[in-house]
């Protein structure tokens, strides 16, 4: 079977059949017979709609992916729907697919893809682009949504990276903007009344157009500038709307508890419960920050009792209790401390990802320490307080030395502190201040516990994102990055210091797909075709294929990275809203370059136009769920008021 070639139909017994002349030549086979603890099989003739849940990464990424968890299990809740998984092979595996003409096929019943109703997609990051459309050439899909007709799979995506959809524009029938849990179900119904009746394939295309949330992008078309930028986006069809406003679910759903368990080595063997989504920092550099508002929690009785359940049901010895920023969550301490109650002697550890310098106590502390476990993390994300405020993570220094004294105090050896560089306008003084800060880290670990201290600093390199007050900046350029980087590993030295960076050209893929237009849809194919995939992987990283792709089609790739955009430019997904105004993240931008900060929205509403927007589900769900205010009607008015002045 070669590219784009194509594939003898086979049924699941065929490709068992001939799984079984492969499976013991390629590494880790276990990644690719299904049959694990928890999954759900479903007789496939007695269901009427077959959904496959892809994650375009080898299945070792993608099995412990929560969001891949929380749509497999809403749909198999229902009679008439099952939901499979699939995940794309390593490459060993995929020589031997593509030798023996086996195409791919979902893990629990070994139908080929091309037999789904359904195959959905999870994005949440554009690296995973080329390894979207390997995984439909494997199948024997047509690449492009326009070659695909009544006999193939509908096929969707959604994610954080959907919310600029327009480099996948070309290869996906219709993306899920915002939380899939309610959607997806609509999406299915609107599929199920197409089928029955028998209407071309267009019509479906143009239901689902009208379903909030879902954006079909052949039914939009853009017009360029001369100059490159666009000058407008509009609708073709009366079905799709102007803007696509995102989905959001008024209340967390029940989390899953029923995680499938691997039977090989995965990156995270454990259950993850969502303990609240959205944040109400506004670091402005943070596209999830941006696009999940507003913040919902979880209660602490419902996630302590989902655990045990998950707990109960798979033998995992840790939790993770995941949220963009959990110290943040109203209730951590009670949570942490019935966690811990509740499993005690279990020996079960507990991960709390993702934590707040200037939110997490001491009390905290105290609780984690039972569970400590290699290093304490924390992400500072820039060394000097000026570059704090122009990211608005505005943490006193001595505040950030008194937390990390507080963690050796309390027996962690290792501290890891996350940075960035290359935000607006960061000199070399600001990086030299990571060095420093680092240093002085440790210094004061050495007085606490000697010797024994150690400090890991992660520089990763910033990418301006689409939706955020940052969308509008270049990036540093490769030389700017290199010489900053070469900076930290010439000072950032000495014993009980480490560090580790991402190599600046493994940034710029991200930086071109990030904001990247409906032109860049022939880049991803053609890089594809070049050869690229496994783009997030460092050791498989296929540049030259991007490079090679960008002048097949004529595309300036600087154009996407090193240009700084006219505040009134028209973005790529400016048709795509996600609540928060563009006048908002304006501004923001503007206070920026002021170094002004604004507090935790939770202190102060910032009118970022999240509650206008939802006014009437926030109504609808008063009380401590959400953390925006409670609105009445004259508070919407006042408070759309305030961001129209
Ligand atoms: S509406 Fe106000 S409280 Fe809600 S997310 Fe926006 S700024 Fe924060």
């Amino acid at each position: 079977m070669t590219m784009e070639g194509a594939l003898m139909v086979l049924d699941p017994e065929q490709i068992e059949s001939r799984l079984e002349r492969v499976l013991l030549r390629v590494q880790k086979p276990g990644r690719y017979v299904g049959g694990e603890l928890n999954q759900i099989v479903k007789d496939w003739d007695s269901v009427e709609t077959h959904v496959a849940l892809a994650f375009p990464d080898i299945y070792d990424i993608g099995l412990p992916n929560l969001g891949l968890a929380i749509l497999y299990h809403t749909l198999n809740e229902r009679q008439d729907v099952l939901a499979e998984r699939a995940f794309v092979p390593w490459t060993d595996m995929e020589a031997q697919l593509r030798d023996h003409d086996i195409p791919l096929y979902a893990l629990e019943s070994k139908h080929a893809l091309v037999d789904f109703d359904i195959l959905g997609f999870s994005l949440p990051y554009e690296t995973l682009y080329t390894n979207a459309l390997n995984l439909l050439d494997l199948s024997g899909i047509p690449l492009f949504s326009s070659q695909r007709d009544e006999h193939h799979p509908l096929i969707i995506a959604g994610g954080h990276a959907t919310f600029n959809p327009e480099p996948m524009h070309a290869f996906i029938d219709a993306f899920v903007i915002g939380e899939g849990e309610e959607v997806i179900h609509e999406i299915v119904d609107a599929y199920q009344a197409w089928k029955r009746s028998w209407l071309p394939r267009p019509a479906l295309l143009r239901s689902l157009a009208k379903i909030s949330g879902v954006y079909v992008p052949s039914l939009y078309e853009v017009q360029y500038q001369p100059d490159g930028t666009i000058a407008s986006i509009a609708p073709i069809d009366a079905a799709a709307p102007p803007i696509v406003m995102k989905r959001l679910v008024p209340k967390l759903p029940p989390p899953p508890t029923r995680f499938i368990v691997p039977n090989v080595d995965v990156v995270h063997n454990r259950v993850s419960v969502e303990i609240m989504r959205g944040c109400t920092r506004g670091c402005r550099f943070c596209h999830a920050g941006m696009i999940n508002r507003p913040v919902r929690e979880r209660p602490v009785a419902e996630i302590v009792d989902a655990l045990e359940d998950a707990l109960d049901h798979t033998g995992f010895e840790e939790i993770a209790l995941l949220s963009l920023s959990s110290s943040d969550y109203t209730h951590i301490l009670d949570l942490v401390k019935a966690v811990s109650a509740r499993f005690a002697g279990k020996h079960v550890n507990i991960s709390l990802p993702s934590l707040r310098i200037e939110s997490f106590s001491i009390d905290l502390l105290e609780e984690l320490k039972g569970a400590r476990q290699g290093g304490f993390t924390l992400a500072p994300e820039a060394a000097t307080e000026r570059m704090r405020n122009i990211i608005n993570k505005p943490i006193p220094t001595q505040q950030l030395l008194e937390v990390t004294r507080s963690i050796y105090e309390r027996g962690w050896q290792t501290i890891k502190l996350y940075f960035m560089i290359g935000h607006p306008s960061e000199t070399l003084e600001d990086v030299q201040a990571i060095a420093d800060l680092c240093k002085t880290v440790l210094a004061e670990g050495r007085k606490v516990i000697g010797n024994r201290a150690n400090l890991h600093a992660g520089v990763s390199t910033f990418v301006p994102k689409p939706h955020t007050p940052f969308q509008w900046v270049p990036c540093d350029t490769l030389e700017q990055v290199q010489a900053k980087q070469d900076l930290l590993k010439k000072t950032l030295t000495g014993r009980g210091l480490k560090l580790n960076w991402t190599d600046p050209e493994d940034t710029l893929l991200e930086a071109w797909l990030s904001r990247g237009d409906r032109r860049m849809a022939e880049v991803v194919y053609a890089a594809w075709k070049n050869g690229a995939k496994f783009d997030a992987w460092q050791d498989q990283a296929h540049l030259d294929a991007w490079h090679q792709a960008f002048d097949q089609v004529r595309l300036d790739p600087d154009f996407y990275t090193y240009r700084t955009r006219f505040v009134d430019e028209i973005f790529p997904w400016e048709h795509i809203n996600p609540g928060v105004k563009k006048s908002f993240l304006t501004q923001d931008y503007r206070w920026s370059l002021e170094g002004k900060t604004r507090v935790d929205c939770r202190q102060q509403c910032f009118a970022c136009g999240i509650l206008p927007t939802f006014a009437q589900m926030r109504r609808e769900h008063p009380g401590e769920g959400w953390k925006c205010p409670e609105v009445s009607r004259g508070r919407v008015r006042a408070v759309t008021a305030l961001q129209e002045a």
